[in-house]
């Protein structure tokens, strides 16, 4: 009780050097953060499963992810939300009477419990409000917890994500005419955002692709 009645006056922290601010994160670790982001994020808007990358998974970018995710600061995905729809409505990647809706991958509802909150969720409400697409935060639901990714190979990647997911009932019933829009925190080889299309296309619903925060793929730097 006294702490958030002191939290009124008390300016909060920057997550990532503890230095005061009153932004989600302060502006020199912005600086530094935006020092990766892509000069051309759109060279991964092709093939079968589109992306949009917003940075390189690396450095400072590579920390804000891992103290969004693991030091618990799930403002910091509001933020990286501001900025995936900021890239997203300055490439015009699509055509501007297309509205899709936006779905963040889940997390399995176990470790959704343990982290308090989906990092992709936070991101994907802080597009939306700079998009002003539709949101259904439960459109695909987790149903098997799965290892993780690090450490696996391509087809230990497939055979782990398998039929891990499934669609929210009411999509179900009623697939949706309008396009989905994926939104995920990294993308490394895309398994994940394939198996979702799957199930999606499955249902004869349109993915028109995924945006992220953060790439790493090698082969995709060597074009940057
Ligand atoms: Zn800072």
């Amino acid at each position: 009780m006294l702490k958030s009645f002191l939290s009124l006056f008390l300016k909060d922290n920057c997550p990532l050097c503890k230095r005061p601010t009153e932004d989600q994160i302060c502006r020199d670790c912005s600086r530094q953060v935006k020092s990766y982001q892509f000069k051309n994020p759109r060279q991964f808007w092709q093939g079968d499963l589109p992306f949009l990358a917003w940075g390189k998974y690396d450095g400072k970018l590579k920390k804000a992810i891992a103290t969004l995710k693991y030091d618990k600061h799930p403002q910091i995905g509001e933020l990286f939300g501001y900025w995936l729809g900021e890239t997203w409505q300055e490439l015009g990647l699509i055509k501007t009477n297309i509205k899709p809706i936006v779905i963040p991958i889940p997390l399995h509802s176990q470790k959704q419990k343990e982290r308090g909150f989906n990092q992709a969720e936070m991101m994907a409400k802080g597009f939306c409000q700079i998009t002003k697409y539709p949101l259904k935060v439960k459109g695909l639901i987790r149903i098997r917890a799965t290892e993780a990714m690090f450490g696996l190979n391509p087809q230990q990647r497939q055979e782990n994500i398998k039929q891990a997911f499934e669609l929210d009932s009411s999509f179900q019933k009623h697939p949706p005419q309008t396009p989905i829009l994926l939104i995920d925190d990294i993308y490394t080889t895309g398994t994940t955002a394939k198996e979702v299309t799957k199930l999606l296309q499955k249902k004869g619903i349109n993915v028109l692709g995924i945006a992220v925060i953060a790439t790493k793929a090698p082969l995709i730097e060597k074009i940057t």
